[in-house]
């Protein structure tokens, strides 16, 4: 095993780290933190130091660490058949497998899975698909993507434009200039603090339509939005949001995605959140829960209007030109089967309503009355707690405090993992589903011992 100062040396001048302060890592000023193992919902560093995970990694280890099944599931796979492509039909048992596993799953009409890596690349491939699609229909001019502020979809040249988040464009010089963006459904930071939650859902519709209006509904193909918003606050909706919503993209024939990277397979406490808020989605996106992030895989799940048009298009103009070298990787599809076969054994998705409930209770009672609290929000195994400078007057704290990161450092301190999110003062979680009630208990408690420190 490696001695700590030889990991941390070649950490420092070989790992180049995403979404990192390169500058401050790189002269050792940032922590460097090496783990090592893990097991449930507990990780444990090369000190041996142990942590509670209540972010689940990149809220994506859904079943919690050390699952032997999947890790077997994929050993069998690579010892039988490491790699083959999936390219002119080519398949594999697990691939196959797997497809028909998700669309057992998906919400009704549903029609063919693509799969790809990572969520980013799954986001990529959906404009792709759309642009296919408007172009087989002749109508080429139809291409813009509207995505909401705060909205997360990657990090790739589309995918971080789909992004709403400054910090993933800056310097970048994005976003592209297909896409547009709209007010995020965010009840708490709403223009006016008298409007009610359906006056707010109205005012974001009259938005979305003044959007459609001004550019022109014969120039936009789709809307993409994350049935409850993960990486831009953890911010469910407005009760009646989606419905107002599809309404008015139905009216103008605009596409609808959901991406359902974070939501899918179960953290809502429904295998979709499209099956959760009644969205009827044309295309929806999957990534991390469809193998616990076992192994990279992701996939674009494509609704029957769509993949009529997509056959049409490969009958006038031959193959379709869109593929990965490690589409529908085996070793990727042997993960998601175990995976998905746990979650049914284990009745996970229930356990994620269920203790997902008692945990946002438990958060709501141990920090919902502090003065600096604005908001406990969040919906089965996600939750966030959102802080305020003065709650009665509804002013937020200077950026520069980063007291979501200073409650975080303290949590930490107490052993528990949240994730200062990255924008605003949002202290958020989304603990795996296996999360007993002693622990949902737990990581509330310590939090507010983290929050009394910090305010
Ligand atoms: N979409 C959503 C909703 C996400 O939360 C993420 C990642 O957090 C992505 C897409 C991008 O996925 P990846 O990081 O696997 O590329």
């Amino acid at each position: 095993m490696l001695r700590n100062d030889t990991l941390d040396q070649w950490d420092r001048e070989a790992f180049f780290h995403p979404s990192t302060h390169l500058a401050q890592h790189a002269q050792g000023e940032a922590p460097n933190r090496v783990i090592r193992t893990a097991s449930g919902c507990h990780i444990e560093d090369r000190d041996g130091n142990r942590f509670l995970d209540a972010f689940a990694g990149l809220y994506c280890v859904n079943v919690g660490y050390g699952r032997m099944e999947i890790a077997e599931a994929i050993a069998e796979q690579a010892k039988e058949l490491a790699y083959y492509h999936a390219y002119v039909g080519h398949g594999t048992e697990a691939s196959i497998t797997l497809a028909k596993m998700i669309l057992d799953r998906a919400p009704d009409g549903m029609s063919k899975v693509y799969f790809g890596l990572g969520g980013s690349d799954a986001n990529e491939t959906n404009v792709k698909l759309i642009w296919y699609y408007n172009n087989i229909l002749g109508r080429p001019e139809k291409k813009k993507i509207i995505s909401r502020w705060r909205g997360y979809h990657g990090s790739g040249l589309m995918t971080g434009s789909l992004t709403g988040l400054e910090l993933f464009h800056k310097k970048f010089d994005l976003p592209l200039a297909q896409v547009i963006h709209t007010e995020a459904p965010y009840y708490l930071r709403r223009p006016d603090r008298e409007m009610s939650e359906a006056a707010f859902v109205d005012h974001l519709v009259a938005e979305l339509e003044a959007l459609i209006e001004r550019e022109g509904a014969d120039t936009i193909a789709a809307f993409i939005g994350e049935p409850l918003m993960g990486t831009g606050g953890i911010v469910p909706p407005p009760e009646g949001y989606w419905p107002a919503i599809q309404k008015v993209l139905d009216r103008h024939d605009i596409l609808l995605v959901a991406d359902e990277v974070v939501t899918g397979f179960g953290r809502l406490g429904t295998m979709f959140g499209s099956d959760h808020y009644g969205i009827r989605p044309d295309l929806i996106t999957i990534a991390k829960g469809l193998t616990s992030a076992y192994a990279p895989l992701s996939g674009s799940i494509v609704g029957d209007k769509m993949w009529k048009v997509l056959e049409q298009g490969t009958d006038e103009n031959g193959p379709i030109g869109h593929g990965w070298t490690y589409s529908a990787h085996p070793i990727g599809a042997a993960a998601g089967i175990a995976n998905l076969r746990l979650i049914d054994d284990l009745n996970l998705v229930e356990n994620a309503g269920r203790v997902g409930r008692m945990f946002n209770e438990a958060l709501q009672d141990a920090v919902g009355g502090h003065a600096h609290v604005a908001e406990v929000r969040g919906e089965g195994m996600i939750a966030a707690v959102e802080f305020q400078k003065d709650v009665a007057a509804g002013t937020f704290f200077d950026p520069g405090d980063k007291i979501g990161a200073q409650v975080a450092g303290k949590l930490l301190e107490h052993g528990v993992i949240g994730r200062a999110m990255p924008q605003g003062d949002i202290l958020g979680f989304a603990p795996p589903f296996s999360l007993t009630e002693s622990e949902a208990a737990e990581v509330a408690d310590k939090t507010a011992k983290a929050v009394a420190a910090v305010l």
